[in-house]
């Protein structure tokens, strides 16, 4: 088998680096470990409802602006069934003691709007934070000053954290709180680790505009599998890479894929090699002896977004402020780092179309430890039973008390504020960490892959071989789907030339 490119990973960055480049005339293949493309973000059916599961809303999906030339570039853009959320209130974000409730509308005076009145101490610190969002989203790669991606992300990383920034400008102790809770539920960080690039680029680009999409991640799925065939990408399922293969001159020449049915391993001959994985399970594959140590040392160092506990519920109907909108409760620090908040997420309208779909609970799962080095493990210690615990545990008594401790504790914070709905829900599945890790490929189930870390060197776009690019929610851009997808940009515009692809994205501008 011989390709121009193999992408490694199918999730929503490898199907975009394969539509990208095959667009530029490659020939690509992308090979996915598990059964089906794109794992994490594809929903599933429990009792006739359909639920959710890596992808419920995003933003930045501005007319012309913002990620909306990405996907039109791709073809996908008008098969999503795009759907605004709220505009008066997408988030809610509940504050502890009584704190109030802060609703975020859509537009960015609206949101400086209710900023300042929500922190009335705080106006200078907020009209500084708004206007450093919007000039960050106005050198945002493939945005109109077309700013070429490279240093941004790095240069800014390397400054300061928003937390210093707002310090400096006097936000005061409830607002830094708020937004501190906020970042933690978007990007995995809180505001002490984040960069305001970073900040700006996840939590921001709501400010501007927040959709979700008919059919959820499936509408996403859909549209990739369409635009895929129709270039002739092949996508390889059930593959996983087992090693990247190299030439004396540090060049990539291959990639060995494993069956996971049977076993059988395969070579794919090619010249490029787009990995969308996480980078832990990349150094795992890489021919060790053309790679730097300081590539494994710099990967040994980096640290997991918090991975999520998320409980589904049949609820109909919702509360009407769940209706295309989202609920943080945010809780008081003495509970602790493990538990900070609980997100309610009602992106569906259940009964307002033909589908039902499950109202969402996600918690920071509280069992982690950053430090196991193998979520297996660490799961087998705590509810390991019989005599091999790695095998045994998910079927282990303890496992199952604390799946229905976990979802208890979540539901009875989910009727202290909603008491009406006491009774009149059914739970539909409760996924650990371990349902994100095994079935949708999440490593350890982490919510956003690595933090982006403010002062870190995040991973760019040129991997640690020549013709090995890096992309994903792993790499220096921002987690999330369009964060996902904007890096796959940097990548082919790092393999085929900055111009080339920008002027492909400018052009898919102003077309309405
Ligand atoms: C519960 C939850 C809710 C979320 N909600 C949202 C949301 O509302 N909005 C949003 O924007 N984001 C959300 N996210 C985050 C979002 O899902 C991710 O940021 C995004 O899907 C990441 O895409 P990716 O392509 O970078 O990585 P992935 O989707 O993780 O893709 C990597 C792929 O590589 C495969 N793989 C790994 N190793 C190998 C190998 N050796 N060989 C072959 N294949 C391999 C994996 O199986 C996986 O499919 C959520 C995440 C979770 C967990």
């Amino acid at each position: 088998m011989k390709y121009d490119c193999v992408v490694i990973g199918s999730g929503v960055s490898g199907l975009t680096a394969g539509l990208i480049l095959s667009r530029f005339g490659r020939r690509v293949a992308v090979v996915e470990q598990k059964p089906h493309s794109a794992p994490l973000i594809r929903r599933f059916r429990r009792g006739g409802v359909w639920c959710d599961s890596g992808f419920h809303y995003c933003g930045g999906l501005r007319p012309n602006e913002g990620f909306t030339p990405l996907l039109r570039f791709l073809g996908i853009q008008d098969s999503l069934g795009l759907t605004a959320m709220n505009p008066d209130a997408y988030d809610v974000l509940v504050t502890p003691g009584g704190g109030g409730q802060l609703r975020f509308p859509i537009g960015l005076e609206r949101v400086r709007d209710t900023l300042s009145g929500a922190f009335p101490d705080s106006r200078k610190a907020v009209d500084a934070y708004v206007d450093r969002v919007d000039a960050i989203h106005r050198q945002m790669p493939f945005s109109a000053s077309g700013a070429a991606p490279d240093e941004i992300f790095l240069h800014e990383n390397s400054i300061r954290t928003i937390g210093s920034f707002l310090r400096e400008v006097g936000a005061q102790e409830e607002m830094l709180r708020s937004l501190d809770g906020y970042g933690t539920v978007l990007h995995g960080t809180n505001i002490d680790e984040t960069s305001p690039y970073v900040h700006a680029m996840v939590v921001g680009s709501y400010y501007y505009a927040a959709h979700t999409f008919k059919k959820g991640g499936d509408s996403l799925v859909d549209a990739f599998e369409r635009r895929l065939k129709e270039a002739e990408v092949d996508v390889l399922c059930g593959r996983r890479a087992v090693a990247i293969r190299a030439d004396d001159q540090r060049r990539v020449v291959g990639v060995e894929i494993e069956d996971t049915d049977d076993g059988g391993r395969d070579f794919i001959a090619c010249d490029l090699c787009v990995s969308t994985i996480h980078p832990k399970i990349l150094v795992e594959i890489l021919p060790r002896e053309s790679v730097s140590p300081r590539f494994f040392k710099w990967v040994e160092r980096m640290e997991e977004t918090f991975p999520p506990f998320v409980v589904h519920l049949d609820l109909d109907p919702i509360p009407e402020v769940l209706r295309n909108a989202n609920m943080a409760l945010l809780h008081e620090e003495e509970r602790g780092e493990d538990d900070p908040f609980l997100a309610i997420l009602g992106t569906s309208l259940p009964g307002e179309d033909s589908e039902r779909k499950s109202l969402c609970l996600l918690r920071k799962a509280p069992r982690y430890r950053p430090t196991d080095p193998c979520l297996g493990r660490a799961m087998a210690r705590d509810f390991g039973a019989g005599a091999d615990p790695c095998r045994d545990w998910r079927r282990s008594a303890s496992y199952a008390e604390f799946k229905e401790a976990m979802t208890q504790s979540m539901l009875d914070d989910f009727e202290g504020v909603f008491p009406e709905t006491r009774g009149k829900y059914k739970v539909l599945a409760a996924c650990s960490p371990c349902t994100f890790d095994r079935r949708a490929g999440a490593w350890r189930g982490s919510i956003y892959g690595v933090k982006h870390l403010a002062g870190q060197r995040n991973l760019g776009p040129v991997g640690p071989l020549r013709g090995l690019f890096l992309a994903g929610q792993n790499t220096s851009v921002a987690s999330g789907v369009m964060g996902a997808i904007t890096s796959s940009f940097l990548a082919a515009a790092q393999i085929l030339g900055w111009e080339t692809v920008w002027s492909e994205v400018r052009a898919c501008r102003d077309t309405e």
